[in-house]
């Protein structure tokens, strides 16, 4: 029924289950694709997957303060902050189909009672429910695909997520033990009154395993500090995996090195070795140069993210990726000092507030919090030729901006925060167009996904992408108002990339003459970046940040 799937023939796509024991928030997600990224440097074809128990259909509506940032990918799926580290890692595009959640599962299984697809039955957990998730579990299955690298969210022992630990149980039963793979990612505490490293969690985290009829191939054990050997063959003895599958994986200086750490303890030759798969040695290539290039930062440079959710970083995880691999092409650190836009209202609150800092990102967002402490730091910025980036409600607030103090539209707005306004210079295309709005379903009216844009010639932009053709992903409701157009760029804020047809505006910006470094897009640039690969309008920020920094 689901074996093969995609594939025909001889091959067969194997798998790798990354599962969670102990406590969550142990970096199963970095593991996954650091695992993912060893076995794309061997020359095998790897995609990755997350299964999320909540029961969301997918995290699109939940509130960033709790769950972080939604990823977006090529094909405008709403997902889960780990695919971010996938792509990154891996650095392969990933679908829709790599993000499953329990509701998109559920509701799959709710269509087809009704439809009458289920003949009658009754329709149950097992088989209704894993039947549905193993499907999703091999969809990716294909002639070109080796090994996909399936990460379920949790911890071993939640209620939420035992459908999804029998349907690997029985994945496994069906591809065979020489097909497919467990790894546990477990905690080992320290406990300093004793000077003690404990393996009980983690050995109870494996009779839970077991009592689902699951035994771990490989267990790589998180820790403050490396694991000596003593403590890997006791948890192999106990835990009854081979003692080369049992791996330390110490906090590292960075999420990027945590490939080279589970290279030296030889995680993926193991998992290769398991898999039974042909490969060629390692060629580590543009992660070689990445790790490089961290091993010698040479400067520090700080950029201020002027946001609403600075509570939560998480919230902004891939535009603090984004900054980090801005930062790696010109070897500098980059910290980020996150500042409430709410504090910003006076020229002298900004300016305490960006203190030590030499540029500023104003990041994605939903709502009226805060903007108007945006727009007064864009202001601000603007006047005192501080280096800026502004994406998707950035790019917003930086035309309310401009309309209001350049073009003497006192009132101009987004429709988002006033709804009345005489000067919506940010609407929706149906509000520009006069056309009532909305469906009421919140998850679905939104421009979602990859879309090209054309870039002036001899714009910034284009300069910075060394091309006029580019592609970035969006998630956004609400679009520049056309009608402004002619005024805006008649002020001197250049629309600098529009989509093909000319309707919406994708890039803004002033004359390099004029400022430094101003720069906003309507699209999220952060979700095609790459820490061996900056996304141009992040490098160009982090080198105006640079250069900034040399002039104060
Ligand atoms: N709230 C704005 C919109 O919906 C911006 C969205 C965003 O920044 N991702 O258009």
């Amino acid at each position: 029924m689901v074996e093969h799937h995609g594939n025909t023939g001889e091959h067969v796509t194997k798998q790798i289950f990354v599962i969670g024991g102990v406590v969550s928030s142990l970096g199963k997600g970095i593991t996954s694709s650091s695992l993912g990224r060893l076995l794309r440097s061997r020359g095998i074809r790897v995609l990755q997957q997350k299964l999320d128990p909540y029961i969301n259909v997918d995290p699109g509506t939940m509130n960033p303060f709790q769950h972080g940032e939604v990823f977006v990918t090529d094909d405008g799926a709403e997902t889960d902050l780990d695919l971010g580290h996938y792509e990154r890692f891996l650095g392969v595009p990933l679908s829709q189909r790599a993000s499953v959640s329990s509701g998109q599962i559920y509701q799959n299984v709710l269509r087809k009672e009704r439809a009458g697809e289920y003949l009658g039955q009754c329709v149950q957990v097992i088989p209704h429910v894993t039947n549905e998730i193993k499907e999703r579990m091999r969809a990716q299955a294909a002639d070109d695909v080796d090994v996909i690298i399936t990460e379920i969210g949790g911890t071993v022992g939640d209620i939420e997520s035992q459908a999804f630990m029998e349907a690997a149980r029985q994945i496994r039963r069906e591809l065979g033990p020489e097909n497919c793979i467990f790894v546990l990612v477990s905690l080992i505490p320290y406990l300093r009154a004793p000077h003690e490293l404990k393996t009980k969690p983690t050995q109870q985290a494996v009779m839970l395993l077991r009592q689902m009829g699951i035994i771990p191939d490989a267990i790589v054990l998180r820790c403050e500090q490396d694991i000596p050997e003593a403590i890997k063959e006791k948890i192999a003895l106990m835990c009854d995996v081979d003692v080369n599958g049992v791996v330390s994986c110490p906090d590292a200086s960075s999420i990027y090195e945590v490939p080279r750490v589970l290279y030296n303890e030889g995680l993926d030759k193991y998992a290769i070795k398991k898999l039974g798969i042909s490969y060629q040695d390692i060629e580590w290539g543009e992660w070689g140069d990445l790790l490089n290039r961290l091993d010698n930062l040479n400067k520090n440079v700080t950029i201020a993210l002027v946001g609403k959710y600075v509570d939560l970083p998480d919230a902004y995880l891939s535009v603090v990726e984004a900054l980090k691999a801005g930062g790696f092409a010109h070897l500098a650190k980059v910290n980020i000092k996150w500042v409430d836009a709410d504090r910003c209202t006076t020229d002298e609150s900004i300016e305490e507030q960006l203190e030590g800092c030499d540029g500023l990102v104003v990041p994605g967002g939903f709502g009226s919090r805060g903007i108007e402490g945006m727009i007064n730091t864009l202001r601000w910025a603007r006047e005192n030729k501080f280096p800026v980036l502004g994406i998707c409600l950035g790019m917003q607030c930086v035309v309310i901006e401009y309309a209001r103090n350049i073009l003497g539209l006192a009132d101009a707005n987004s429709t988002e925060f006033e709804p009345n306004t005489s000067n919506p210079v940010i609407a929706t295309m149906e509000e520009q167009k006069s056309i009532v709005a909305g469906n009421g379903d919140m998850g679905h009216t939104m421009r979602l996904g990859s879309y090209p844009a054309i870039l002036k010639e001899n714009s910034l932009a284009s300069r910075l992408y060394g091309t006029t053709n580019v592609t970035e992903r969006h998630r956004h409701r609400y679009e520049v108002n056309i009608n402004y157009k002619d005024r805006l760029e008649n002020a001197g804020l250049t629309i600098s990339g529009t989509s093909p047809d000319g309707e919406l505006t994708e890039f803004v910006e002033l004359d390099p003459e004029t400022h430094p470094y101003y720069i906003a897009t309507q699209g999220h640039p952060e979700f095609k970046s790459r820490p061996y690969a900056a996304r141009p309008l992040f490098d160009g920020l982090i080198d105006a940040a640079l250069k900034h920094q040399e002039q104060r």
